[in-house]
């Protein structure tokens, strides 16, 4: 199989940062086209305002990474399977968990594979993490994910409506985490959203959760932190602490702690490679619909208004 000629549809913060220079970096792919409704594209490739543009005018491709808000994802989506295209599909999948699982019917029709991509697993401290868990009594876990939204988000307005998924936003990738490494399924048992008033989504959210074992969970979300911000799990084992900081990155064990270099993109497109070359798809919604039952169960609390 010859490279992935790849397109990029939403050529915003995450395409640029992450997106571009994986694919520069991996030979299983190559850049053939983006797509920016702005019309902002780049000089090396072509660039169309639409997806739809660039499937009725552009150069073949064999794939798209969509890297819209969630709330356009679905029609991007199923236009492109619809059309034989493998889907890279950012995080979080969609903007309902019903079109998520609806395209991956669509994928597995069309014969191509879908990739529901969820890039906190793959930073540097969640495998061996994983690894060390799983033969552990876990006693307790602890996600803590503050961090201030007027750095990490700046403007994004798409973020705040319905379907963004607000604070959950970064706290569906701690969530992507956690149930990766907890070696028991989790579910929530109670919840307060903080919804400020002039927002659709919440700035905070207090939740517990316990696993078939009756394993305490519980997940603090905040995104008015200023100063140092907090990327944290801490599970409490029989064997001693469990600590992954910084988004995953920094794993602290009992006898010592592993850091390790950023890979969370390159690792997601060398799975999408592998799920192409094999012909599979890989769709878990195990976190995002954690944060759905949040948004079914848990209490709403209106808090000060929000402006960026
Ligand atoms: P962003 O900076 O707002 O970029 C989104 C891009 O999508 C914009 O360039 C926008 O173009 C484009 N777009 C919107 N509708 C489109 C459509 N129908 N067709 C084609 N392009 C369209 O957002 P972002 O921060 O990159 O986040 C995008 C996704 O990546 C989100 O799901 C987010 O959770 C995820 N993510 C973000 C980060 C991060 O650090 N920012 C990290 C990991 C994952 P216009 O501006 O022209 O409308």
């Amino acid at each position: 199989m010859g490279a992935i000629r790849i397109a990029i549809v939403g050529l915003g913060k995450i395409a640029r940062d992450q997106h571009l220079p994986s694919i520069a970096g991996n030979d299983a792919f190559t850049l053939a086209a983006t797509v920016s409704p702005r019309g902002e594209g780049l000089a090396e490739v072509p660039n169309f305002r639409s997806l739809d543009a660039l499937l009725a005018d552009g150069p073949a491709i064999d794939a798209v990474a969509l890297c819209t808000p969630p709330q356009v994802r679905y029609d991007l989506a199923a236009q492109a399977l619809g059309r034989g295209l493998h889907v890279f599909l950012e995080k979080p999948p969609g903007a309902t968990l019903a079109e998520v699982v609806a395209l991956e019917g669509e994928a597995a029709s069309a014969g191509v594979s879908l990739f529901a991509s969820w890039h906190s697993r793959y930073a540097a401290g969640v495998a061996p993490a994983r690894a060390w868990l799983a033969d552990k009594m876990i006693r307790s876990a602890r996600i803590t994910w503050r961090e201030d939204v007027r750095v990490w988000h700046p403007g994004q307005a798409w973020i705040w409506e319905p379907g963004g998924l607000g604070v959950f936003d970064p706290g569906i990738n701690a969530l992507s985490i956690a149930t990766h490494i907890l070696p028991r399924p989790f579910f929530l048992t109670e919840g307060t959203l903080s919804l400020p008033a002039n927002r659709a989504a919440p700035i905070a959210a207090d939740l517990s959760f316990r696993d078939s074992a009756g394993t305490p969970i519980t997940m603090d979300l905040d995104w008015r932190q200023t100063g140092p911000q907090t990327w944290d799990i801490v599970v409490e084992t029989d064997a001693g602490t469990c600590t992954l900081s910084k988004g995953g990155a920094v794993l602290t064990l009992p006898d010592g702690v592993e850091a390790r270099e950023d890979r969370e993109y390159a690792g997601l497109y060398a799975r999408f490679a592998e799920l192409v070359q094999t012909g599979q798809s890989d769709v878990d919604v195990a976190p995002m619909r954690l944060v759905a039952d949040a948004f079914l169960r848990g209490h709403r609390m209106v808090v000060d208004a929000f402006e960026d």
